[in-house]
C-alpha cells in the first residue's frame, strides 16, 4: 500500500474560513469560502431550531 491516497485528500482540502453557524443551537452548518475569518449566522435544517427561531419572531 502507498500513501497516494492520503496525499490526494490533503491537496483537496480547502481552507474556508467563513463558517456558518445555526443561531439556535450554535452548529456549523457550512463552511464557506471567504476573504478572511467570517462568521454568518442561519438557522440547520433540525426542526427544534425552526420551531425555536418562530417563537423569537413573535
Ligand atoms: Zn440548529
Amino acid at each position: 500500500m502507498s500513501n497516494t491516497n492520503h496525499v490526494e485528500l490533503a491537496a483537496i482540502h480547502r481552507f474556508d474560513l467563513g463558517i456558518l453557524i445555526c443561531k439556535s443551537c450554535n452548529e456549523v452548518i457550512a463552511t464557506l469560502p471567504t476573504d478572511g475569518y467570517k462568521k454568518f449566522y442561519g438557522l440547520c435544517k433540525n426542526m427544534t431550531c425552526i420551531e425555536k427561531n418562530k417563537e423569537a419572531n413573535k
